[in-house]
């Protein structure tokens, strides 16, 4: 399966589509909402986690996903079992695993104070930048 051919006026276009999509809910929410519940979820009763710990969450987490597109392949190869998950589970499960290694990353970067929206901006205009493309990130 080829990548779709990127257009510009697509773009804009699902761009305005993600942030509707959204409801206006922004990063720096997910952030917040995900540390809050961090809190809850290791308080002052459980053992606190390590670098360590937190590197291998995200990492299980994007392992998971990509078991996901083993069989993902599995279709786009048909050679998925009878009576496996349709495509569209899969991809709902696929869209599940991302948003648990996104999350994951954002408490590893809290563990070792790093800012990530700044490390975001950073890494993102620092490619562009080196592979000679005009996409930039505020910052
Ligand atoms: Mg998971």
């Amino acid at each position: 399966m080829r990548p779709p051919v990127v257009n510009p006026e697509h773009l804009r276009q699902e761009i305005t589509r993600l942030r509707e999509a959204a409801g206006g809910l922004t990063l720096a929410e997910v952030i917040d909402a995900n540390r809050q519940r961090c809190k809850r979820w290791h308080d002052a009763d459980t053992e606190p986690w390590t670098g360590a710990d937190w590197s291998n969450a995200m990492c299980g987490e994007a392992g998971e996903a990509a078991n996901v597109v083993k069989k993902l392949r599995r279709h786009e190869t048909r050679t998925s079992p009878q009576g496996g998950p349709d495509e569209a589970a899969l991809r709902a499960a696929l869209g599940h695993e991302i948003a648990d290694t996104i999350l994951y990353a954002l408490l590893l970067g809290d563990h070792y104070a790093i800012d990530v929206v700044e490390a975001l901006i950073d890494k993102f205009n620092l490619v562009s930048e080196r592979q000679g493309f005009p996409e930039r990130l505020r910052g």
